[in-house]
């Protein structure tokens, strides 16, 4: 077929991410990946500006990590989990164990984001059931927050760019207080909590768990907020019993400048979650993690199990991935990589302020954010940014980058000129 056929029967009969079937957006073909250049058929390169969201860290077809997935290819690609375990989910377990905030030592694999923030909110059910607590079966949430797009996921993402009314018939009713206004480097004030605190004063006894994006909200706007206000709210979550679930899927491994955004107000949460760049964006795979408290108790009333199990439950080639990928993080100076990243960044995209249409302007660890006035014409976004050689994908009113931490200065200043050149034609 020729990529003219191919991308006919792409537009009659495949689905991409939030699209139309009968009026598509335009998608362009790769051919291949290597670095932070993707070669669209046809030949072009561009400059990678979003790691495949939040995923390739390391850029595409590395030599370490390829070596890896050939090396685990060579002795099984996949077994099952039930009965049976293999060296790689267990050297990665304990890996992870190492790294995550403290006191989450226990590790339940799963194959997506959405599916470990399902295996979170079940966590957190079974937990309060084994402790004779049956009514604690809501959450609370944050408004501009992104938790995935399964059932149990969706109910507690933004309920506006979270489409909730659509499924209002059939999501659970969860609670959800404000974006927390504070942003990044400001104090975190008791009025930017006093929602939170009545809440939970009025329904902490039927709430199970407080799941929120630690520091970075991302799909639901790219807002940086306060640490000092994450830090208030693990004190508030033991005060009112509630468990913390920090969804640290976008923001692991190095995103933010920390290991974990955890690390930036210094708490430990009662679960985990991981995904994205877990792989380094080879292959599909997340995990949830939790403390021996909540594995425990979980554990030590009827059913006397924990109610999950994916058929590609830690799917030997993916940790093998996974393995490589977080031993290719660590064994690199990585701080110093996302910092020069970050200097960079804000110091090619904060004169775009002065730029009218232009909001805000924000940068943290490896990731520039754009804010505009008004909201993007993604086709019209994507078509100029291709023509300036770079591949960055706006959403809503927003412009905004989290390229690989490979990336050299000189290709990370053509991401940041065709911010500036799109925020001024658009
Ligand atoms: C992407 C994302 C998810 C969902 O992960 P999938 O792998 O797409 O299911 C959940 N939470 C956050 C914060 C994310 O960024």
């Amino acid at each position: 077929m020729s990529w003219t056929e191919l991308l006919e029967f792409d537009r009659k009969h495949i689905w991409h991410p939030y699209t139309s079937i009968i009026d598509p957006l335009p998608v362009y073909p790769v051919e291949s990946a290597n670095g932070v250049r993707i070669k669209l058929a046809g030949g072009q390169e561009v400059i990678d500006g979003m790691s495949s969201w939040w995923c390739a860290i390391h850029g595409y077809n590395h030599p370490a990590l390829n070596a890896a997935a050939q090396a685990q290819l060579e002795r099984m690609s996949h077994v099952m989990f039930g009965g049976l375990t293999h060296e790689p989910a267990v050297h990665l377990a304990g890996m992870l164990a190492g790294i995550v905030p403290k006191g989450l030592e226990k590790i339940f694999f799963c194959d997506s984001g959405s599916v470990s923030v399902e295996v979170a909110l079940k966590m957190a059910i079974q937990y309060w059931r084994a402790m004779g607590r049956e009514g604690k079966t809501r959450f609370l949430s944050l408004e501009k927050g992104y938790h995935g797009d399964t059932l149990g996921a969706m109910s507690v993402c933004d309920p506006v760019t979270g489409m909730h009314t659509l499924f209002s018939g059939y999501l659970n009713h969860n609670y959800f207080a404000p974006s927390p206004e504070c942003a990044f480097d400001e104090p975190c004030r008791d009025m930017h909590l006093a929602r939170v605190r009545d809440i939970l004063r009025g329904h902490g006894h039927e709430i199970a768990a407080f799941i929120l994006e630690p520091v970075v909200q991302g799909a639901g706007g790219m807002w940086f907020y306060s640490p000092a206000y994450l830090k208030e709210i693990r004190k508030l979550c033991r005060e009112f019993e509630v468990l913390l679930i920090a969804d640290e899927i976008a923001t692991g491994f190095g995103r933010t400048g920390k290991l974990f955004a955890c690390e930036h107000a210094d708490i430990s949460p009662d679960i985990i979650c991981l995904g994205k760049a877990l792989t380094g964006g080879y292959i599909s795979l997340a995990a949830t993690m939790c403390t021996a408290t909540i594995a425990s108790g979980i554990c030590s009333s009827a059913p006397g199990v924990f109610m999950h199990g994916p058929t590609f439950m830690a799917n030997p080639l993916a940790c093998s991935l996974a393995l490589a990928s977080v031993k290719l993080l660590l064994g690199q100076n990585w701080k110093q990589r996302i910092r020069s990243i970050e200097q960079q960044m804000k110091k090619e995209l904060e004169p775009c302020r002065s730029i009218p249409g232009v909001r805000d302007v924000r940068v943290l660890g490896a990731i520039g954010v754009m804010e505009l006035d008004t909201e993007v014409n993604v086709a019209a976004a994507q078509k100029l940014f291709l023509e300036m050689n770079v591949w960055i994908r706006p959403f809503l009113n927003l412009i905004y980058i989290m390229p690989p931490y490979i990336i050299e200065p000189g290709d990370l200043s053509r991401l940041t000129q065709a911010m500036a050149v799109a925020a001024k034609s658009i």
